[in-house]
Parts: C-alpha cells; sequence; structure tokens
C-alpha cells in the first residue's frame, strides 16, 4: 500500500499582525482588535473598562 505523504501544504499565507490604529497593540487584519475591540475605525466590541465611571448615587 502506497501511503501518501504529502503534508507539505502548509499555511503559507500567515495572516501578520498590524498595529491597530487605535490602540497601537498588534492584532490580526480584519480583526477585531480584542484590546479596544476597534475594527474599521469604529468600536464593534464592547469591552469592560477597568475605568470606574461616575456613578451616581
Ligand atoms: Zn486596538
Amino acid at each position: 500500500m502506497k501511503v501518501r505523504q504529502r503534508r507539505n501544504q502548509i499555511r503559507r499565507s500567515i495572516a501578520r499582525p498590524v498595529p491597530c490604529p487605535q490602540c497601537g497593540a498588534p492584532r490580526l487584519p480584519h480583526r477585531v482588535c480584542p484590546e479596544c475591540g476597534y475594527y474599521g475605525g469604529r468600536q464593534v466590541l464592547t469591552l469592560k473598562e477597568k475605568t470606574k465611571e461616575k456613578s451616581s448615587r
């Protein structure tokens, strides 16, 4: 039996991380920045900010 061991098809097109225009953190292109949640110049993810908002009693 001839077993074809041709598994040389490595993903060459690896997405290179690009700096986020918002925070500058390296993120994958066409992906929402996990740091600030911005994509395409707009915030698409609502991240929990550590900054406490003014809690009005
Ligand atoms: Zn970002």
